[in-house]
């Protein structure tokens, strides 16, 4: 994992007065799990994608283990960051694998290192490679295609994994099933990982650490599940 912090960070957008971001100061530990949560429109997907730069910041600064991130290029960032979407998100005219190896391919790993790679994480998220990898988006459950989606989030190995209601689009007990699937894979690989919800139970089942926002991304908490539920 790789310490993430945000530094006097305000998003403005274009056209709007009032900042989507406003003032926000953040330090994410390396290696944690930190959930956004807060009302609808508090800011926390705006927060989540200026650290991947899909949104940039109007002022202020986001640093990824003490470097700017606007001094890394396109390709450091994939490399860096990963970024898991509601359902997904896969490209349905592209099979599993080739979902997958979007970012691998895009760092120029040879073939043999992409193949393998594919099912390494295949198996990684509980698919059978054999059976999944030939397979196009439509061909597999919700549940599935989320866990393809984890996979491609995962596929060069980030030290950051960016989540925006991973779980949001199945159903509750493939949710759960995902939440402990993820809660293991984090086990082992130590990511650090920013996952924005509006299920406090989520929140309170994956985070090391919950940050609760109002509205402007204002911090009203910021502390781990135990210390916010005594609270
Ligand atoms: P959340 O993820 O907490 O629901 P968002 O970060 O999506 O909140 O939105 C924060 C605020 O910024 C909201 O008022 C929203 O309407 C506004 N907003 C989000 N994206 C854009 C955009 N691309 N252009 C203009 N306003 C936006
Ligand atoms: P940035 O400059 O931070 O990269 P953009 O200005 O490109 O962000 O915003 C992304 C897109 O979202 C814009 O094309 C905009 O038209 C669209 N958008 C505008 N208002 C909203 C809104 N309230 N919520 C979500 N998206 C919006």
């Amino acid at each position: 994992g790789a310490e993430i912090v945000f530094d006097d960070v305000t998003k403005t957008y274009p056209g709007q007065t009032a900042p989507a971001v406003d003032s926000l100061s953040l330090t994410i530990p390396a290696g944690q799990v930190v959930m956004f949560v807060g009302p609808s429109g508090c800011g926390k997907t705006t927060s989540l994608k200026m650290i991947n730069r899909l949104h940039e910041p109007t002022s202020g600064t986001i640093t990824i283990d003490g470097e700017d991130i606007r001094s890394k290029d396109e390709t450091e960032l994939r490399r860096h960051i990963g970024y898991v979407i509601q359902g997904g998100s896969l490209f349905p005219h592209m099979s599993v694998r080739d979902n997958i190896a979007l970012v691998p391919r895009l760092l120029g790993w040879d073939k043999k290192r992409v193949a393998s790679r594919v099912d390494e994480l295949l198996d990684l998220v509980g698919l059978s490679p054999e059976r999944y990898r030939d397979r196009y988006p439509r061909e597999l459950s919700g549940g599935q295609q989320q866990r393809v989606g984890v996979a491609r989030g995962l596929a060069a190995d980030p030290p950051v994994l960016l989540m925006d209601e991973p779980f949001g689009a199945v159903d509750p007990i493939t949710r759960q099933r995902l939440q402990d699937e993820l809660m293991s894979i984090q086990e082992e690989l130590q990511k650090t990982i920013v996952c924005v919800t509006h299920d406090i139970d989520e929140a309170i089942k994956l985070g090391d650490r919950i940050l609760i926002l109002q509205e402007g991304a204002n911090i009203a908490q910021y502390d781990t599940p135990a210390n916010i539920l005594a609270a």
